[in-house]
């Protein structure tokens, strides 16, 4: 049987934070999707559209050594999701404590509602324990450079949205 990982999320923007939980999820899984939640109850800075093109260049720029990644977006819940695309495993990205809460009531929730699909926490490298794109989006809309934290194509596209919304 294939092994099918989600690794979900609201990629606002994608940084090297998550490739390095991607690049991680292909060498333990047969098939990764990159799944865009649609409905996530966060604000985005970025449009779904953007988002999704950003991390389908992400994936280029970063992972095209990997022919095991693809991405799309879904919207409702995300086992119903998981379940429709024959995963299962959801992976999720663990950097500090401050993510354990959050994510032990999701991932209970979770196996309660689809006991086959099993959450699988991955740790990245210490050098991306800090990085989440709030502060990525913080930085860029100050006009700082964020190249060190996300794929180029993502620091180019940050800062052509803040030029284009100050200028
Ligand atoms: P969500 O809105 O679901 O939190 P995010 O796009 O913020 O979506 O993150 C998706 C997943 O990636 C989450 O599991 C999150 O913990 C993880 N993640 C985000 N940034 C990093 C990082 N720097 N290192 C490891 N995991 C991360």
């Amino acid at each position: 049987m294939k092994r099918i990982a989600i690794y979900p999320g609201t990629f606002d923007p994608i940084t090297n934070g998550h490739l390095d939980i991607i690049r991680r999820s292909s060498e333990l899984f047969d098939e990764v999707i990159v799944a865009l939640a649609r409905n996530s109850q966060k604000t985005p800075l970025l449009s779904e559209a953007e988002r999704q093109g950003l991390i389908e260049a992400a994936l280029i720029e970063s992972c095209s050594d990997r022919t095991n990644i693809r991405s799309d977006a879904f919207q409702g819940l995300l086992i119903d999701y998981a379940r429709m695309m024959g995963a299962t495993a959801v992976v999720r990205g663990l950097r500090a404590l401050s993510d354990f809460e959050y994510e032990f009531q999701m991932a209970l929730m979770n196996r309660k509602l689809a006991p086959e699909v099993t959450t699988v926490f991955l740790m990245p490298h210490e050098q991306y324990t800090y990085l989440n794109s709030t502060i990525i989006r913080e930085l860029a809309h100050h006009g700082k450079d964020v190249s060190d934290f996300v794929p180029k194509v993502v620091a180019d596209a940050l800062k052509k949205k803040f030029e284009v919304k100050y200028h």
